[in-house]
């Protein structure tokens, strides 16, 4: 029974879709996140409340009538269930002894509780408590090792008692849930509330199933699951509805305020009146939903603008995502995947502006750009709202300038954006350049100018600054430059815009001073490689090889040219070696990612050197199935983040036996035992 929850896919923050496993046997499976439902003999009475859960996932009960085989023996068979007692430690254990049966059975594990009366307490008596408390917890622990648990957390406010119970959780393996009672109570206390946040993520098993308890409302449900809980207990909406509040996620009101009941659940239908007898009823089912809402939008859209969007009306929860995003990158780099497929990404605003895959995109480019070297013109442009920018309108008229010039591949093309920063040409189709939106007004914040202007200076001075920089960019975008130009010892043009960028005068100025310029940087000889690699899909991918594997990638593994090939089906592009006719990777567009076949991972990283950035080291010579498991891996690079494709060593490391897509990522890694960590592309032939 050591095996109990896995991790199926790390998504942006901390944020995760797991499974509890009750049973393999049985197949019964609980999917997280997940809302857990009290039941209560009053709730079971109801006919609406069973009718509307009984095929809900997962469920507490507290009293041990429930604990009957008849009840979740049978009646609630498939489902899960989690004891937690209200009462006290002793009373617990003597359930526990009378029950040792049920608890050994596939579909319940009880949760060891910490009651105590009051909550309000100084330091001296709550530290006390606490190691009252992890003594008694111990012995419960050691007596029934067999037995999994989930154990109740306390810290009384002082979130830096969290610490102690980390010797104990790391101590018994069979601690499987880790029940935080009061952790989110309070959460004007962020910085606090984030600490212990991370504590669990750096110091503790990453298989751990987290559980929020405490006053825990429909509101910060996404915040939540964000930080990487993955199980939400709802029981404090039997408080709330007995005190009479109706949730409507936005707000908790008092059920005499309520005019308009903004739902048409079992409990809001018919009668004003009927709802307060219903109330609990709708604001389970409320909350219920809520989860759907967050599973739907954690696979199929883009998860963080949710949590962006529900956070707007409330400062504590602002608060946290901005100390995330400023605080905790590397920590939440490594949890946050590379790329998400198919997915429109709104930038809402400030609240967008480092969100951690932007924040990696900056990263990557500013440290794996590397200048063409027969660049001999740099031009700055505007964005568009359609992307890739290549087929916007606007573009195209650009376009239809530049490639007047025969000398267009040695032309750079630098496109100015906000919230991303500086998009060189070759990578506008890669996540997140293909598919973010913004709303554009021609006013940039202080902020915005700063993004882009520290990226470009960055990108700039990767060039001879004898390169001359024609700006060719709309009045909003002046800033930028004027700013960045501080720093630079380029001649920088600017050109002068027309009305607008697209208009026949402005464009002509355009063609002006490109023939003016052109000439400007002299080149002494062809450089080498500039051949074959000028065409447009040769340049992109040279470069996203570079973004993707570091800076000189492409240029080792397209050793003899190359011919893209669009493949019909989905898009893809198959890239073809010119000579040898064998397959090298595959581009494809809806995730902006290029990924290689074992050929040309062989040609990056020729035998006996080997990979220093995103490998696994495999304990064995081949893989079996199309899973890379923890227990197979013996080592691997300290870079890895999910959605990256990763090179798999065999033992003795004098071979490449696969690769594959990473699900989760370093810090997962580093903090257990079991559980799915890539899923193959290739394996090695032969063997
Ligand atoms: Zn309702």
């Amino acid at each position: 029974m050591s095996y109990f929850f896995e991790v199926l896919s790390s998504r942006i923050g901390l944020s995760r879709i797991g499974r509890i496993i009750f049973s393999k046997k049985r197949k019964l499976y609980v999917s997280t996140p997940n809302i857990i439902i009290p039941i209560t003999n009053s709730l079971m009475r109801q006919l609406n409340f069973i009718s509307e859960f009984e095929d809900h996932e997962i469920f507490t009960v507290s009293k041990d009538i429930f604990l009957k085989i008849g009840f979740i023996k049978e009646k609630f068979k498939d489902n899960g269930f989690l004891f937690m007692t209200n009462g006290t430690l002793n009373r617990f254990e003597e359930i526990l002894k009378t029950n040792v049966a049920v608890f050994s059975e596939d579909n319940i594990i009880s949760i060891i509780p910490f009651n105590i009366p009051t909550t309000s307490i100084s330091k001296e008596f709550a530290t006390a408590e606490i190691k009252n408390h992890l003594l008694n917890t111990k012995k419960i622990l050691k007596n029934y090792s067999n037995l999994n648990f989930g154990v109740s957390i306390k810290v009384f406010n002082y979130t830096e008692l969290f610490s102690l119970y980390i010797p104990l959780i790391e101590e018994y393996k069979n601690i499987k849930i880790l029940n935080l009672v009061d952790i989110f109570d309070n959460l004007s206390n962020f910085r606090n509330v984030l600490r212990v946040v991370a504590q669990i993520k750096k110091d503790l098993d990453n298989n751990l199933i987290i559980m929020a308890s405490g006053r825990i409302t429909s509101k910060k449900f996404p915040m939540l699951i964000y930080l990487g809980v993955d199980i939400i207990n709802s029981s404090y909406l039997l408080h709330l509805s007995a005190e009479n509040f109706y949730d409507s996620i936005e707000y908790l009101i008092p059920i005499y305020k309520m005019r308009y009941l903004p739902c048409s659940c079992i409990g809001c239908k018919g009668n004003l009146k009927n709802i307060i007898t219903n109330l609990l009823i709708h604001n389970l089912i409320t909350a219920t939903n809520y989860m759907n809402k967050i599973k739907q939008y954690l696979t199929y859209e883009d998860y963080r603008v949710f949590v962006e969007k529900s956070s707007y009306d409330d400062n504590n929860l602002i608060s946290i995502l901005k100390i995330l995003d400023k605080d905790y990158f590397n920590l939440i780099r490594y949890n946050t995947p590379i790329s998400q497929k198919n997915k429109k990404i709104q930038a809402l605003g400030p609240s967008s502006y480092f969100r951690p895959d932007f924040r990696e995109f900056r990263k990557r480019v500013i440290e794996n750009f590397k200048p063409e070297p027969w660049t001999t013109l740099i031009i700055l442009l505007p964005c568009s709202a359609k992307k890739p920018y290549s087929d916007s309108k606007s573009h195209k008229l650009f376009h239809k300038v530049l490639r007047q010039f025969p000398e267009f591949p040695k032309f750079q093309e630098l496109i100015i954006t906000s919230p991303l920063g500086v998009i060189p040409r070759q990578l506008e189709n890669i996540y997140p350049v293909n598919s973010y939106d913004i709303s554009v007004t021609g006013d940039w914040d202080a902020e915005e100018i700063d993004i882009a202007a520290k990226m470009l200076v960055r990108i700039l001075k990767k060039y001879d600054r004898k390169v001359p920089v024609l700006c060719y960019l709309n009045e909003e975008y002046i800033d930028i430059v004027k700013s960045a130009a501080n720093e630079l010892e380029n001649n920088i043009i600017y050109a002068e815009i027309h009305g607008k960028t697209t208009s026949d005068d402005s464009l002509n100025t355009l063609k002006r001073l490109i023939l003016e310029f052109k000439d400007h940087y002299p080149i002494t000889q062809d450089r080498e490689g500039s051949n074959y690699l000028t065409r447009s899909w040769h340049r992109k991918f040279i470069k996203i090889l570079d973004y993707q594997f570091g800076i000189g990638s492409g240029q080792k593994i397209i050793t003899n040219g190359m011919k893209p090939i669009k493949m019909r089906k989905l898009a893809n592009i198959n890239l073809i070696d010119l000579k040898t006719k064998q397959k090298l990777g595959e581009f494809k567009p809806s995730t902006g990612q290029i990924f290689l076949t074992l050929t040309s991972l062989n040609r990056l990283y020729p035998l006996p050197s080997i990979s220093d950035t995103s490998y696994i080291v495999f304990n064995g010579e081949s893989i079996q199935g199309n899973t890379l498991f923890r227990a197979g891996v013996l080592d691997y690079s300290k870079d890895l983040i999910p959605g990256n494709q990763v090179v798999i060593y065999n033992e003795t490391k004098d071979s490449i036996i696969g690769t594959g897509t990473l699900l989760v990522g370093t810090n997962f890694l580093q903090h257990t035992q079991t559980g799915r960590i890539a899923k193959i592309i290739e394996k090695k032939k032969g063997n």
